[in-house]
C-alpha cells in the first residue's frame, strides 16, 4: 500500500474552510490526496447531491493542482482505501468531541485492514468550530457564514436557500 498517497473521507455537505485547511496540512506529510465523498444511491441524504459536493471540492482545491483529486465511494472505507492504493487515510480533528466517535472509528478500520494507517490532523484554532452542518443551520436561519466556507460554496448555499448574501 503506498502510504504517500491518502484519502480524505467525509461527507463534505458542503466542503468548508475547515476541510481545505486539513487539505493543505495533509499535503505537507503526504504526496496525493484523494478526497472521497461518501454516498449512498439508495439512500440519499444531505443537502447538496453528490456530484454537486465533487463539482464544489473540484473548484475549491483547483490551486493544489493534480496533488488533489476528488471521488465518490459508498459501502467499506478500507476497501475503498485498497482499491485506489491509499495507504493513509486523513482525518481532521477539532473539539474533544471528535475523538470518541474517531477513535471507534479507527479502532475498527485498523481490525479491518492493518495495513491502512489513520493519520490525524488538528484543524487551524480559525476553523475549531467551523462544521458542515452548523454552516447550513446557521445560513437556513439568516446568519453570515462567510470566512467559514469559500466564495463559492457561499454562493451555492445561498441559491439553496433561496436568500440573500449576508
Ligand atoms: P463526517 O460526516 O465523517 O463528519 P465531514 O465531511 O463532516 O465528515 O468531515 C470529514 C473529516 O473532516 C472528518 O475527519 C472531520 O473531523 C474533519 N473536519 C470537518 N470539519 C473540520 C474542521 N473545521 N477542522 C478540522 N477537521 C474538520
Amino acid at each position: 500500500m503506498n502510504g504517500r498517497k491518502a484519502i480524505y473521507p467525509g461527507s463534505f455537505d458542503p466542503i468548508t474552510n475547515g476541510h481545505l485547511d486539513i487539505i493543505g496540512r495533509a499535503l505537507t506529510v503526504v504526496e496525493h490526496v484523494v478526497v472521497a465523498i461518501a454516498y449512498n444511491e439508495q439512500k440519499p441524504s444531505g443537502l447538496f447531491a453528490s456530484e454537486e459536493r465533487v463539482e464544489m471540492v473540484e473548484a475549491v482545491t483547483e490551486e493544489f493542482g493534480d496533488r488533489v483529486s476528488v471521488d465518490r465511494f459508498h459501502g467499506l472505507l478500507v476497501e475503498y482505501a485498497r482499491k485506489v492504493g491509499a495507504g493513509t487515510i486523513i482525518r481532521g480533528l477539532r473539539a474533544v468531541a471528535d475523538f470518541e466517535y474517531e477513535f471507534q472509528m479507527t479502532t475498527m478500520n485498523r481490525h479491518l485492514a492493518p495495513d491502512v494507517e489513520t493519520v490525524f490532523l488538528m484543524a487551524d484554532e480559525a476553523y475549531f468550530y467551523t462544521s458542515s452542518r452548523l454552516v447550513k443551520e446557521v445560513i437556513g436561519l439568516g446568519g453570515d457564514v462567510s470566512g467559514h466556507v469559500p466564495e463559492l460554496v457561499l454562493e451555492r448555499l445561498t441559491e439553496k436557500f433561496g436568500g440573500q448574501k449576508k
